[in-house]
């Protein structure tokens, strides 16, 4: 049998540095936002028989469920370039967590990055659920990523906003929460970072044009907290 060369292919290299990691993201963000038509994937057969062997992708990137942000079309990629973690409100809990470190660990995967959007339905009903005089009816298992959100709120209700201006704040300290969370509750990725061998990026999007708000993490624990997004 022939050994797989995965030097032959830019998109599973595995020893991409962590900025490295984070340029090639960026680079097919540019390609998606100024394309006038978003193409769907293309991969070659040959390609796809080469990743059912092993797959090196070269960025994890939680985001949310939300139908209209997906992350390898936003990003211009194909299969075996992103390790995707999709939930509602783009939260970190257990399993999430967990499967970042799988993919850190296992995959050598350079980069997190925790990608927040506009509009967020998920923030939405938390600000709603915890503002006051406001009922919402939700259920256990919808809690469960509420709750998750409902620190950002507190931390967005502090800045006075209301209404939209408030969802959109709560929408971006939940990705700078989720930040922090990661590094404080996992072990596994503090020794990555601290090893320079992975780096975690937050980032918001803008929906109508695809513009992404970075929010850089040094990783003395502070993230650049006064990276306000864009006036909307
Ligand atoms: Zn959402």
């Amino acid at each position: 049998m022939t050994p797989i060369d995965f030097d032959d292919e830019s998109h599973h290299n595995p020893i991409m540095s962590p900025s490295d990691a984070f340029r090639r993201l960026q680079a097919g963000h540019n390609r998606f936002k100024h394309s006038q038509i978003i193409a769907s994937p293309t991969i070659t057969k040959e390609e796809l028989r080469k990743l059912a062997h092993r797959q090196r992708p070269f960025a994890v990137v939680v985001t949310c469920s939300d139908s209209r942000v997906p992350p390898e079309l936003l990003f211009d990629l194909s299969f075996g370039d992103l390790f995707v973690i999709r939930v509602a409100g783009n939260i970190l809990d257990g399993a999430e967590i967990g499967s970042i470190e799988y993919a850190l660990r296992e995959l050598d995967t350079p980069l997190v990055v925790i990608l927040g959007h506009e509009r967020c339905g998920a923030v939405m009903t938390a600000v709603k659920k915890y503002g006051e005089g406001t009922n919402v009816d939700t259920s256990p298992y919808m809690d469960d990523f509420l709750n998750n959100i409902h620190p950002a709120v507190l931390r967005a209700q502090m800045t006075g906003y209301e209404d939209q201006a408030l969802i959109e704040e709560t929408c971006r300290w939940n990705v700078i929460y989720a930040m922090k969370d990661l590094v404080q509750r996992s072990s596994i990725i503090q020794e990555k970072i601290s090893k320079g061998k992975a780096k975690i990026i937050g980032g918001k999007i803008f929906l109508e044009d695809g513009h992404i708000n970075w929010y850089e993490q040094d990783f003395n624990k502070t993230v650049s907290e006064d990276s306000k997004d864009r006036g909307h």
